[in-house]
């Protein structure tokens, strides 16, 4: 089969590898028929993430059709259609019972990372009774590809970590695919504001369209300023930080009110300052968190019933065959004004 393999930072091919057998009872095989690239996936190529090997195939997200079952398989057969969640889950450790999935001791995120992932024809999911969805009939399965990490990611991580609530203030630092998940699943809570912070135009005029109520594009206007007039100096009830650098989880320590929580999405891989002298008697909270992908069935849900469109944050569609014309696309968003790409294989 075909698959994009990495092979050391800076270095992947679509290339020629043996495609994956039942390993475990509780495996299934699963012909990819749509998947996509994450952001996570550059960082792997950019050196990021050194527990990824050379010769691993990269992927964490897609749907499909079953095409083998180990015997211990109960909930699925072959032909169902099914999406992958970027988390494997086995269902019984300690972690599992506690609906802590990402921390799974034999599973989390493996896929694209430890063991090879969707960017193939064909994958291998380990403890697929736990790790799978049934796709319903008559469902876009291209918005569904959306379903296996950035919507409960921006769900779990931003929006239930920050507490949302009806009429509340809040602030999503980083308008990229995980911003946007967030914003989309903040809605489901009517906050009175949302306001949208990026360095890219475009980005913040997709924010517009999906429901930010205001935006700053910080490359234009000092940030804090802006945001601090924007609210009477008050400053936000919630503030999800959606990139993953120290100046930005920064922003949101300085943008916070009284009593409000500060909910980190983006993946830090450098130490930021915490400004304890200013927050200490502020009431404030800080979350971190892997996404559980707990709220698959619940967002799934709201798909079916046309509350929520994850289908707007798709931008390119490819054959999975040009995927390094996609990578291309993906890794320069700006110039592109690409969000999520679609990769199909039907
Ligand atoms: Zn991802
Ligand atoms: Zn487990």
């Amino acid at each position: 089969m075909k698959a994009l393999v990495y092979h050391g930072p800076g270095r992947k091919s679509f290339e020629d590898k043996p495609q994956p057998v039942i390993q475990q009872p509780t495996d299934a095989i699963v012909r990819i028929t749509k998947t996509t690239i994450c952001g996570t996936d550059l960082h792997i190529l950019k050196g990021d993430v050194p527990e990824v090997t050379d010769g691993r195939i990269l992927g964490h997200e897609g749907v499909g059709i079953i095409e083998e079952t180990g015997a211990s398989v109960a909930n699925f057969k072959k032909g169902d259609h099914v999406l992958i969640s970027c988390i494997t889950s086995c269902g019984k450790c300690e972690y599992c019972r506690k609906g802590m999935y990402s921390h799974c001791e034999d599973g989390g995120w493996v896929l694209g990372h430890l063991i090879d992932g969707t960017q193939a024809e064909y994958v291998r999911i380990p403890h697929a009774d736990t790790s799978l969805y049934r796709i319903p009939a008559g469902a876009d399965e291209e918005a569904l590809v959306m379903l296996s990490d950035i919507l409960p990611t921006g769900y779990e991580c931003g929006v239930l970590n920050g507490k949302v609530s009806p009429g509340s203030t809040i602030a999503i630092v980083g308008a990229g695919p995980i911003g946007l998940a967030a914003l989309l699943t903040a809605r489901f809570y009517s906050p009175a504001k949302i306001i949208m912070i990026d360095l890219d135009e475009n980005r913040l005029q997709v924010a517009l369209k999906f429901g930010a109520t205001h935006t700053i594009n910080s490359s234009k206007e000092p940030a804090l300023g802006t945001l601090l007039e924007m609210t009477g100096n008050r400053g936000v009830d919630t503030a999800i930080e959606a990139v993953g650098i120290p100046s930005t989880f920064e922003l949101c320590e300085a943008i916070i009110s009284p009593g409000g929580c500060i909910a980190n999405v983006g993946v830090h891989g450098k130490p930021a300052t915490l400004h304890l002298q200013e927050l200490w008697a502020k009431n404030i909270t800080i979350t971190t968190r892997l996404v559980d992908t707990v709220t698959t069935p619940l967002l799934l849900k709201t798909v079916m019933s046309e509350k929520l469109d994850p289908a707007l944050l798709i931008t390119h569609r490819f054959r999975l065959t040009d995927i390094l014309q996609a990578y291309e696309t993906f890794s320069h968003a700006e110039k592109e004004k690409s969000l999520k790409v679609i990769l199909n294989n039907d």
